[in-house]
């Protein structure tokens, strides 16, 4: 049993507020990813769960436990940084068990957790080597099989495949997952890399600023953006957004701007109101015949090798679209786009908070 409450966290180094009251839930067995941008107080985040960073207000709970003025060591944590930080004079079992025997524990437990640990993350045939004569993969392996060689209930990683090339990244991410659902400790990983929180997560927590954008699953997310903040952040292209006025046109509410008309299917009300409309690259086709019309030109076209992304100028917002290629267009070209009304966004253009129609729209 792992689960970690964090409650009105708050962390402020003079005038900045890296982290700023967040409330989290993480239950057992969860694996968590902390995204956001470069200096959206991830690490810090992450640092004052492992107890590294102490807080400047709030509380962090373990399975019901305040934890927040525990030292790091009798926590039940394990952390795996970005920099391997592998004793290099040691060996590879050396290294794994290093933990066991600063707390002293009795060789032969040692022994048999190190091979336990080695087995499971594939390291078994270079137990006898030094880290100097490993790869990057590897040791960050082996980074990770220190940490977990105690066999904690919670692991934290603060961007651990961020120093391996594509190829071992995408591996790795692999076999985190696999070790994850192995081992059924709650992981709580901080990264920048969208990608890696798509493919690794049961759930994202983006950050934006020191504050909690939105925590759901990865299809929660990437589906029903909280903000335009989010919308923007997850997705390769970025979701297109641009700003439009939504208005009842024949009893029908239809989002529209320069060259745009988005009937969206939404219950008509007799209104009229700023939003930002969203529409993600895959939601919309070229040319077409439905009523949702976006007008545009093409900026530039990416090859994306079995695709090809087209960024269109509509009005002054950027919209991306892509197709299998070749996509047909090229820059210049004036181009019509029809959107999925149905998998438009809305969003109110003050906060950026995410609009829902019930039937009135209200952000949430
Ligand atoms: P990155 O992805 O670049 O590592 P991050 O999201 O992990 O960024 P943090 O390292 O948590 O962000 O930093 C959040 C903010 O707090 C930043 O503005 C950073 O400059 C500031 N900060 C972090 N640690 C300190 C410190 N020890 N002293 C002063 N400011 C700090």
């Amino acid at each position: 049993m792992s689960r970690i409450e964090i409650e009105g966290l708050m962390r402020r180094f003079g005038r900045v507020t890296a982290v700023d009251a967040v409330d989290l839930d993480v239950p057992d067995g969860d694996f968590l990813v902390l995204l956001g941008p470069s200096g959206c107080g991830k690490s810090t985040l992450l640092r004052m769960i492992a107890g590294l960073t102490p807080p400047s207000a709030g509380r962090i709970l373990l399975d019901g436990a305040d934890i927040t003025a525990t030292p790091p060591r009798e926590r039940n944590l394990a952390m795996v940084f970005q920099s391997y930080a592998l004793y290099p004079h040691l060996t590879v079992a050396r290294n794994i068990g290093f933990p066991l025997r600063a707390r002293r524990r009795p060789r032969t437990e040692i022994d048999s957790r190190v091979e336990t640990v080695t087995r499971v993350l594939g390291l078994a045939d270079l137990l006898d080597r030094r880290p100097k004569e490993l790869s990057g993969g590897q040791r960050q392996r082996v980074a990770l099989a220190r940490a977990l060689v105690r066999d904690p209930g919670v692991c934290l990683l603060d961007e651990p495949l961020s120093n391996l090339d594509a190829t071992l990244r995408t591996a790795t991410r692999a076999e985190l997952t696999e070790l994850h659902t192995r081992l059924g400790a709650t992981f709580v990983h901080v990264t920048h890399d969208q990608v890696e929180a798509m493919t690794m997560a049961t759930r994202i927590a983006v950050l934006n600023g020191g504050r909690l954008e939105q925590v759901g699953t990865p299809a929660q997310v990437y589906d029903e953006p909280a903000s335009t903040f989010v919308a923007g952040f997850l997705g390769s292209p970025a979701m297109g957004l641009l700003p439009a006025r939504v208005e009842s046109v024949d009893g029908v509410l239809h989002a529209r701007a320069d060259g745009v008309d988005v009937p969206l299917g939404l219950p008509a009300a007799d209104l009229t109101r700023e939003v930002v409309l969203g529409v993600r690259a895959e939601h919309l086709s070229l040319g077409g015949t439905g009523a949702a019309r976006l007008q545009g030109v093409v900026r530039l076209v990416e090859n994306l090798g079995s695709e090809e992304v087209a960024h269109c100028l509509v009005g002054e917002a950027r919209i991306p679209v892509r197709a299998p290629r070749p996509i047909g267009i090229a820059v210049g070209d004036a181009v019509t786009l029809t959107a999925d009304p149905a998998r438009a966004h809305l969003f109110d253009p003050t906060s950026g908070r995410r609009l829902v129609w019930q039937p009135t729209p209200v952000s949430v």
